[in-house]
């Protein structure tokens, strides 16, 4: 299976990045090895000064495609749930500064957290979903997925003319503002509406 991954989604955390706001989704990728589940703990890497979480609304697709348009896109997933994908944000800042991929920023060993997946038909729209962050009990970053820019049927559209599709690839679909380093010992612990999807440590 592959992560793929949309940035810069949400205008609000386009602002706190300086950045400006893309014409088309910003897509990058994270192997398998990224993989971080069962609420095991996130461990703090030694070769970089700031890891960020980033809370986003996860996708998993469940039948092969490619080339999919927007309108057919729903029949490629039926669950979602939610994910961490962590930034080392120092490293990040200096590779796009000189124009390098981010890669190794992005897609590190346990850099994508991944909830258990629950049915989208839990929720009247994909796109009105309330999901937050607490970190150490207290909210730290709040979302809902009426403000992405591009939406998933737009981001499954999108990527599919590049990459094919696999039954069990999970999408990430961007972060909204918020963003912010995690410490050894945090908790952290992330929920789509009131259901608590992620509860694991920092160490
Ligand atoms: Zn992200």
């Amino acid at each position: 299976m592959k992560f793929i991954c949309v940035g810069l989604n949400y205008a609000q955390h386009i602002g706190e990045m300086q950045m400006s706001r893309p014409e088309e989704p910003v897509v990058f990728m994270k192997p398998e090895s990224a993989l971080l589940r069962n609420n095991n703990p996130f461990f703090v890497p030694e070769w970089a000064k700031q890891f960020d979480f980033e809370t986003e609304i996860i996708v998993r697709i469940d039948r092969l495609g490619r080339g999919i348009q927007p309108k057919f896109a729903h029949r490629y997933y039926s669950e979602i749930g939610l994910g961490i994908d962590f930034t080392a944000r120092d490293l990040q800042k200096k590779l796009m500064a000189a124009g390098q991929p981010w890669e190794v920023a992005k897609a590190f060993d346990g850099s994508a957290a991944v909830s258990n997946f629950i049915s989208k038909d839990l929720f009247a729209s994909v796109q009105n979903i309330d999901f937050h962050l607490d970190v150490n009990g207290e909210c730290r970053q709040q979302g809902n997925t009426r403000d992405m820019l591009f939406s998933i049927d737009e981001i499954i559209a999108h990527v599919s003319k590049y990459f094919m599709l696999k039954q069990g690839d999970v999408i990430f679909t961007g972060t909204p503002a918020g963003v912010g380093p995690v410490k050894i010992n945090d908790r952290l612990q992330g929920y789509i509406e009131d259901r608590l999807m992620l509860d694991f440590e920092v160490k």
